[in-house]
């Protein structure tokens, strides 16, 4: 298939997510997951109607804005796990950080933004499986997350996002998904101060954005379902 016809796909399967959790296809943004690929395919992703690119390395999304790769796109977010050392290279070029998960990170990307005058949007990634192996604070930690998020006046929080643990059955993510729904409902019950718009949940790759949609998520990241199987790491 080509990926025009890829890109379609995942579109039509999104509708048809939406439309049968009551949704609305509008609601769900399609975030495609880039790494590792061509300055030509993000390119031809665009030409073929992706709208949202999510990176996942800074050294690519360096060359790739030194290429304007992403011209035409409406949106380029970074979704990989970032080390406070290379805010400087994100905070203020990308339309929104997926994957702020500690305090250190968070000040970080506030001092950055300050430095540029400029507001950076954030999601607060979760560790919603409690993996050890895994980015992203845990539950626990989440409300002081939040409370120091909305006390900082240079980030805005829009969200929040999740890579749940890898499923070897069919909807065995779905139960993560319904958690962040919840903490996602909780924490936008709480903000009674309109200073952010909670209006993002990033949760659902390839191989269950279905049922990350049926439990309400807002935006879907998407490689391989768009891209095909990328090669095996460590290959050059
Ligand atoms: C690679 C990646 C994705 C997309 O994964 P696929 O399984 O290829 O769809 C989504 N989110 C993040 C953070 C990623 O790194």
């Amino acid at each position: 298939m080509e990926l025009a016809q890829r890109v379609q796909a995942v579109r039509e399967r999104i509708a048809a997510a939406a439309t049968a959790a009551g949704r609305s296809p509008e609601e769900i943004t399609l975030c495609a997951a880039t790494k590792v690929q061509t300055d030509d395919t993000i390119r031809a992703a665009i030409a073929a109607g992706i709208q949202v690119c999510g990176e996942n390395r800074v050294q690519e999304l360096t060359a790739h804005l030194a290429a304007d790769a992403y011209a035409g796109a409406r949106g380029v977010h970074f979704i990989g796990h970032l080390q406070t050392n290379k805010v400087k290279q994100v905070v203020g070029r990308v339309d929104l950080i997926q994957s702020v998960d500690s305090p250190h990170l968070l000040q970080a990307v506030d001092r950055q933004a300050e430095k540029l005058e400029l507001v950076q949007d954030i999601l607060l990634e979760v560790n919603i499986g409690g993996e050890e192996s895994k980015s992203g604070c845990p539950r626990s930690d989440l409300p002081a997350l939040v409370e120091l998020a909305l006390s900082s006046p240079h980030v805005r929080l829009r969200g929040l996002m999740a890579i749940p643990p890898i499923s070897t059955v069919p909807g065995g993510n779905r139960r993560y998904f319904a958690e962040m729904y919840q903490l996602f409902i909780d924490i936008t019950r709480k903000m009674s101060d309109n200073q952010s718009v909670m209006d993002c949940l990033s949760m659902g790759m390839s191989a269950d954005f279905e049922d990350a949609i049926a439990e309400g998520a807002t935006l879907v990241r998407v490689g391989t379902a768009l891209f095909g199987p990328r090669p095996p790491k460590g290959t050059p």
